[in-house]
């Protein structure tokens, strides 16, 4: 494939200021955006920006972003609030075909859970979103390894919140998870954020035949934090050791712009063809989609 042929056409100085670095300029897939299903839960998740449709339509069009997935996040023992908002989500994606349905489920709902997860992957959802401190649960309980059983068997992905203040342990818990749960597909956001370094854990793995490789990490938060700052190149090269192809660009948005994302992402110093892999064709094999 030629150099041209990739279009690594913008060219912006390093962090450093002073050599020339050129990025990756193509189609984006940002796979981390939470959207407010009401007026109160569109002002609630940042001071700075609202994150309503029309809100995530604007940046879609000025950064610009090919396709954008769209996260709820379901509350215990509210089924009821669960369908109501996965058909949200589900009923946008079909509107606007850029948007990617993420879902969500509680695991403490138990069977009621797994109905829903049933009922919303005939409906064409890949991605259930799971978070361990919004959502008040153990990433090892039985219940969670009971969700990740049925994502296996539904082919589904799991998209895991992975940094937590209080349980130190909770990174462990969920390469765990994701190792004795091979046929299901799992998402760690925030690449563990200040933890990441524990995820080297992965690399390990790779050497067992019966690990899957079924872990991929997005690089939501991260990025805008951690991606000029001195933990800089740890960060690179523990993602080169785990494996650039399980890499996905994520903004997180409304907490990080678009924009303030791949500003992170670019002052990591990546190669350009590593941009292409993280910003959209990881992202691709990953849910199917045609480049
Ligand atoms: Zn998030």
């Amino acid at each position: 494939m030629s150099f041209i042929s990739l279009s690594f056409t913008a060219i912006f100085l390093t962090s450093n200021g002073q050599s020339p670095a050129i990025h990756y300029n193509g189609k984006i897939i940002d796979l981390h955006v939470h959207i407010g299903l009401d007026e109160q839960e569109t002002k609630s998740m940042s001071t700075t920006q609202a994150n309503s449709l029309r809100d995530i339509l604007s940046f879609m069009k000025s950064i610009p972003i090919d396709k954008i997935g769209i996260i709820t996040m379901a509350h215990k023992g509210d089924m009821a609030d669960t369908r109501r908002r996965n058909d949200s989500i589900i009923a946008l994606s079909k509107q606007y075909p850029s948007l990617i349905p993420i879902c969500s489920v509680h695991p403490m709902d138990g069977e009621e859970a797994f109905v829903e997860m049933a009922r919303i992957q005939k409906k064409g959802v890949q991605i259930i979103k799971l978070h361990p401190n919004t959502q008040h649960f153990d990433v090892s309980a039985p219940e969670v390894a009971a969700v990740a059983r049925k994502a296996g068997e539904l082919h589904m992905i799991l998209l895991f919140d992975s940094y937590s203040l209080e349980d130190p342990g909770e990174i462990g818990k969920l390469v765990l998870l994701a190792a004795t749960h091979p046929d299901a597909r799992f998402i760690f956001a925030h690449m563990g954020l200040m933890n990441f370094s524990q995820l080297l854990v992965i690399d390990g793995l790779k050497k067992y035949p019966w690990f899957k490789s079924n872990i991929w990490m997005d690089l939501s938060a991260i990025a805008p934090v951690l991606g000029d700052s001195p933990f800089r190149e740890q960060l690179v090269w523990t993602i080169r050791k785990i494996g650039i192809t399980q890499f996905l660009f994520g903004s997180d948005f409304p907490i990080f712009s678009p924009g303030e994302a791949i500003k992170g992402l670019h002052a990591m110093g990546l190669t350009a063809a590593e941009e292409k892999q993280v910003c959209y064709t990881n992202a691709c094999t990953l849910l199917q989609i045609q480049p």
